[in-house]
């Protein structure tokens, strides 16, 4: 009692007080909370955790209701913020959507009638029955006389294309072109990265180390079995050095009759 009366009296002398002392010792102030925080993080997440926990349990209304607001006024970011984690949490969506069936099974049930008389529901119904169909088809197709033959047909080049393919390349040589190409060689994006041959198998490319760099997984798509100049120039890409380097390589692998093989690490 008797503390707070003399805090309540010279309050205004603290409050500068304290101010003084924050604006000549603010550098050792924030290393040592930051010290404190990395030492006690777990506690200290837990106890923010349940603090907010208490505070949303008591102002549950009011909490989804200004959720509820923030959301309409900013309804594109929300959807596309929604849809991302969607795509990232796809398991967890699933099942929390089964437990929600088994939980309310009369008022799924009438949800999902609604929505497969909805517009939107109406055309993906009509498109998932176009992919069945075309599935059922694809499939008794590959039955049918003309579609064994192809079916053979199809092995049998297949076999000749890896009989004749050079095949050196090795699974350390797939960890030395990671190590060194951590980005797609093409567009320079980091995410999806994907073995690439520069000279596609069925264009009589080698499957080995000089044939290989990395690449992200749209550019890998893109290219396909194209020429990779032509399909540079078709993109407005610099062929990468590593590209012209490596072909130049093999042009005097192929040529000259030496064999360069990967630097083992
Ligand atoms: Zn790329």
């Amino acid at each position: 009692m008797g503390e707070n009366r003399y805090y309540k009296k010279n309050r205004k002398r603290i409050l500068l007080y304290k101010r003084d002392y924050y604006k000549k010792n603010r550098k050792k102030i924030l290393e040592k909370a930051k010290k404190h925080y990395q030492e006690n993080k777990n506690k200290i997440k837990k106890g923010r955790r349940a603090y907010w926990k208490k505070y949303y349990d008591k102002n549950k209304i009011k909490v989804l209701e200004k959720n509820k607001k923030y959301n309409k006024e900013n309804k594109e970011k929300y959807s596309k913020y929604r849809k991302k984690w969607v795509k990232n949490n796809r398991e967890k969506v699933n099942e929390y959507a089964r437990e929600r069936y088994k939980k309310y099974p009369e008022k799924q049930k009438a949800l999902r009638q609604k929505y497969e008389k909805s517009e939107k529901g109406r055309v993906k119904i009509k498109e998932r029955q176009k992919q069945k169909k075309y599935k059922e088809y694809q499939s008794s197709y590959w039955k049918t006389e003309k579609g064994k033959i192809k079916n053979k047909i199809r092995g049998h080049k297949r076999r000749l294309l890896t009989k004749n393919t050079i095949n050196t390349l090795t699974e350390n040589d797939i960890k030395i072109i990671q190590n060194r190409d951590k980005k797609c060689v093409y567009c320079g994006r980091d995410k999806n990265l994907t073995f690439e041959h520069i000279t596609p198998l069925n264009k009589r490319g080698e499957n080995s180390f000089l044939n290989g760099v990395m690449a992200c997984e749209s550019c890998n798509k893109s290219k396909r079995d194209r020429d990779v100049f032509g399909w540079c120039k078709l993109k407005g890409y610099n062929v990468p050095k590593i590209i012209i380097d490596n072909l130049k390589n093999l042009e005097l692998n192929t040529h000259g009759g030496k064999n360069v093989k990967s630097k083992t690490s």
